[in-house]
């Protein structure tokens, strides 16, 4: 969510209206879409360029300003732990099912993003090493290798060093 949010709002804008864009990443949760106002847009830009310089700080090694530019967020958007029942059993939520969009997400994205740092896991919070490509990625992978935001871009930076290799002859 929140590299969706930078690459989708900052880095890669597709010239669709942001209310759009925002629906579209935010339906992994349908709640928070049916909540999602026209107002909210604004809200999660500047949350987008927060997050953004997150990731920025991190590509250049300053975990020291990425630690506190999340914590400045986290500071101003506390989470709300809730239990709520669901077919009958209760269930934790990061947040009680009413809880404002913009607010929640920031919440939601500060909090994992300072996790990872907090375990020592900053290298996951990644900017793709492709060539002319700024998008940024969470690394999922086992062994924290990933370098690149998507196959496209590691296919293109491996035929553009294959190129290289069989030029230099
Ligand atoms: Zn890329």
């Amino acid at each position: 969510m929140a590299a969706d949010l930078v690459n989708r709002l900052i880095r890669e804008p597709s010239g669709t209206p942001t209310a759009a864009v925002l629906a579209d990443i935010l339906a992994i949760d349908p709640p928070s879409v049916a909540k999602l106002d026209v107002d909210d847009a604004p809200g999660f830009v500047a949350l987008a360029h927060r997050l953004d310089t997150v990731f920025d700080s991190l590509r250049r090694g300053d975990l020291d300003a990425a630690a506190t530019e999340l914590n400045a967020l986290l500071a101003s958007h506390s989470a709300h732990p809730h239990l709520a029942k669901e077919n009958g059993e209760w269930r934790m939520h990061h947040h009680p099912a009413d809880a404002a969009v913009l607010p929640m997400w920031t919440s939601i994205c500060s909090e994992n993003l300072a996790r990872l740092i907090g375990a020592g896991e900053s290298a996951r919070i990644g900017t793709c090493a492709g060539s002319g490509c700024e998008r940024v990625f969470l690394d999922e992978s086992k062994n924290a290798s990933r370098r690149f935001c998507s196959t496209t871009c590691n296919n293109r930076a491996r035929s553009a060093a294959y190129r290289r290799r069989h030029t230099r002859r």
